[in-house]
């Protein structure tokens, strides 16, 4: 039975300052596999790389170069700050903005090299007019809409682009791209019905590149490859298909110390709220770990429900009571006390209890998990 030693949370890792109380490690090895993975899914098409919110909580740098390692060379950020950080890493990647042109801000992308995901005839307009302006041929994409209602150039905007050639001819457009509503779910039809609105629409404009496929995308077949994909998920290890086997490596793990140890009598109760009731004789570690860090709050097990599982070594260690903002209670009643004692490491979430398993328990999805793992967490790269 492997037992976690103490400063080190998990086996062949750096060894970790005696100050950090959680650990969160992020396995780029794994990343690079499931970006390798995800490339050979789709033969030809190009596999790019979605890195927004700090690249789902990762670290935006570092998932950056991993990538790079990897071979992809093709990003795609939320913000324009995120860009900026890419391009401070990746002086030679294509890096695409998804928000689109916020008015007036052309000569930040221009300065950096950005490419703004244009979304409406308004920053169509805008960022040829400035293209022209300074006669320079600056590449962008377009993101037209295929059904989702979110972000994109409706259909009749399309139609209206087609009809005035000219705005399509002061800038490079490098891509057009959409946005599928149920990727996730293989048996919906609405993904057939924007493939096919998106090969109307992209019929109306210049030929160029095309990309439709997120992570969920990826696994709907070829059809929906195109010349790009770009998968975010899927890369960091979350499930791109409800109700299917998660081919992907998991890449995160995160572990807590032992605060205190201590021994709880029937009758007595656990935590905020008092949900958690002892019922024979119990014993019970405070981990240094809250909804502060990540661990989210729906995860707290009132009396008679499941918790969430953690693991010292090989002995699982069921959350009890509510989840607070520094600390999770567990119960290590049938732990031993030389294993379960103040400083050990508990492992929270990684390869046993994954990032999807927590996020089915508390009703939410990988995806927010993930870009809300906090700061505080002490990280190590491996
Ligand atoms: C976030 C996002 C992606 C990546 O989606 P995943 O489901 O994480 O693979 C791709 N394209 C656009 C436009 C996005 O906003």
């Amino acid at each position: 039975m492997s037992v976690p030693q103490d400063h080190q949370p998990s086996q062949g890792d750096p060894i970790v300052p005696p100050d950090a109380r959680a650990v969160l490690r992020i396995d780029l090895s794994a990343l690079r596999a499931n970006w390798e993975r995800l490339n050979a899914e789709t033969g030809t098409a190009e596999c790019a790389g979605v890195i927004k919110a700090d690249a789902y909580g990762l670290g935006l740098e570092e998932v950056a170069r991993a990538l790079t390692q990897a071979g992809c060379r093709t990003f795609f950020a939320a913000t324009l700050e995120e860009g900026r950080r890419i391009r401070h890493v990746q002086p030679g990647a294509a890096i695409y903005v998804l928000d689109g042109l916020l008015p007036g801000a052309e000569d930040y992308y221009a300065g950096f090299d950005l490419r703004p995901v244009l979304s409406s005839l308004d920053e169509v307009r805008e960022w040829s007019a400035y293209c022209r302006a300074r006669h320079r041929r600056l590449p962008a994409a377009l993101h037209i809409d295929t059904g989702i209602n979110r972000l994109g150039m409706p259909p009749s905007e399309v139609e209206a682009l087609s009809t005035e050639p000219n705005l399509l001819r002061d800038f490079r457009l490098a891509l057009v791209l959409s946005h599928l509503a149920c990727a996730d779910d293989p048996a919906s039809t609405k993904n057939e019905a924007q493939r096919l609105a998106f090969d109307r629409l992209r019929a109306l404009l210049p030929k160029t590149k095309a990309s439709l496929a997120n992570s969920g995308g990826v696994f709907l077949g070829q059809k929906f490859h195109y010349d790009l994909v770009r998968p975010g998920i899927a890369l960091y290890g979350g499930r791109a298909l409800e109700g299917r086997t998660n081919p992907m490596r998991p890449v995160v793990n995160l572990s807590a110390r032992i605060l205190q140890v201590r021994d709880v009598q029937p009758g007595e109760t656990v935590g905020y709220g008092a949900i958690w009731r002892v019922d024979q004789p119990a014993r019970i570690a405070t981990l240094a770990c809250g909804y502060a860090d990540g661990f989210l709050r729906a995860l707290s097990s009132p009396t008679g429900k499941h918790g969430a599982v953690g693991y010292i070594g090989d002995y699982p260690v069921p959350v009890v009571g509510r989840v607070s903002m520094d600390l999770i209670t567990v119960d290590v009643t049938g732990v031993p006390p030389e294993i379960a004692h103040r400083g050990a490491w508990v492992e929270v979430m990684g390869e046993r209890v994954t990032v999807d398993d927590l996020t089915d328990m508390a009703g939410t999805i990988g995806y927010e998990l993930l870009s809300r793992l906090s700061r505080r967490v002490h990280r190590v790269y491996v």
